[in-house]
């Protein structure tokens, strides 16, 4: 490949095309987020949603959408507590691979409706936002946007992996036979990760820690986990050394812990996205089932 970068992202993309064509792979379009998430929303419309918008704090303050949504807010159901809005598990939010085919809205998927409950509920509630509506709406993109993030970072680490190694469907083979099993229970070590990655960077989110923890503690099996990673960024690196090598031998539980942990790219999230600029996809409706 040439130095000639279309942007982190592309490239990774572009080299991931280019192993799999030299090994004579196909990617895969059996994509098992589709079974993760429940179809209605998984193939609901959606529309890409900040593109060439750099996403931070006072930026997302610009965004027409977010001002037309305020306008909601108060009429907005407010939950007592985020549990009911936990990414995957509530199917407010997902991140789509792009190991996978089609790739065309490849990247974070969010819900509307589900973005507005956590605003209404951070209005509400969260010391941080409390009665304050644009940062509510703020805070509550970052919360369900940042979470995704890490999903990502994980899919490049996987992807570095399958570069150096010369060796396709290291994720693939990861997503189906690790993560897949292992949603929705304890041993689901990287919704826990992406959740202490959220927990991590909070102030970064605006978001007030200990709301936060408390609120994630309430959160499902796998989700309410992050307190097992974190606490100081040994135990957070720890947890990204087990991920990793559940990547790297395709296997829940390896026999090896390889110190590989700086693969995953856990620097701020407004850092994170400027270099990364993964897609962002809002669903407003869910897909009729027939
Ligand atoms: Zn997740």
């Amino acid at each position: 490949m040439s130095l000639n970068s279309k942007g982190i992202s592309m490239d990774i993309i572009d080299a991931v095309n280019l192993l799999y064509t030299r090994s004579s792979q196909n990617l895969s379009s059996n994509n098992p987020v589709s079974e993760l998430v429940t179809p209605e929303w998984h193939y609901s419309d959606s529309f890409q949603i900040l593109d060439n918008t750099q996403i931070n704090w006072d930026n997302l303050g610009e965004f027409d959408l977010i001002k037309t949504m305020i306008d909601s807010l108060e009429k907005a159901t407010q939950p007592d507590t985020i549990v009911g809005t936990e990414f995957e598990r509530s199917f407010c939010s997902w991140y789509q691979p792009y190991h996978y085919l089609p790739r065309q809205k490849w990247g974070v998927h969010l819900r509307y409706d589900s973005w507005m409950r956590v605003a209404a509920l951070f209005y509400h509630s969260c010391p941080s936002t409390v009665g304050r509506k644009l940062d509510s709406m703020k805070s509550a993109f970052l919360y369900l946007y940042v979470h995704e993030l890490f999903h990502n970072s994980v899919e490049n680490a996987a992807s570095v992996m399958e570069l150096l190694l010369g060796k396709s469907h290291i994720y693939t083979k990861y997503y189906s036979d690790v993560y897949s099993n292992a949603f929705n229970s304890s041993k689901c070590i990287e919704e826990a990760l992406s959740n202490g990655y959220l927990f991590f960077w909070a102030e970064e989110c605006h978001i007030d820690r200990d709301f936060l923890k408390d609120e994630l503690l309430k959160q499902g099996p796998g989700y309410h986990d992050f307190i097992q990673y974190s606490g100081g960024s040994s135990n957070f690196s720890k947890g990204n050394r087990i991920l990793l090598c559940q990547i790297r031998y395709g296997n829940l539980n390896p026999t090896t812990y390889d110190p590989i942990e700086q693969l995953i790219d856990i620097s701020d999230p407004i850092r994170y996205s400027s270099v990364y600029n993964v897609p962002v996809w809002l669903h407003r409706k869910p897909k009729p089932v027939h």
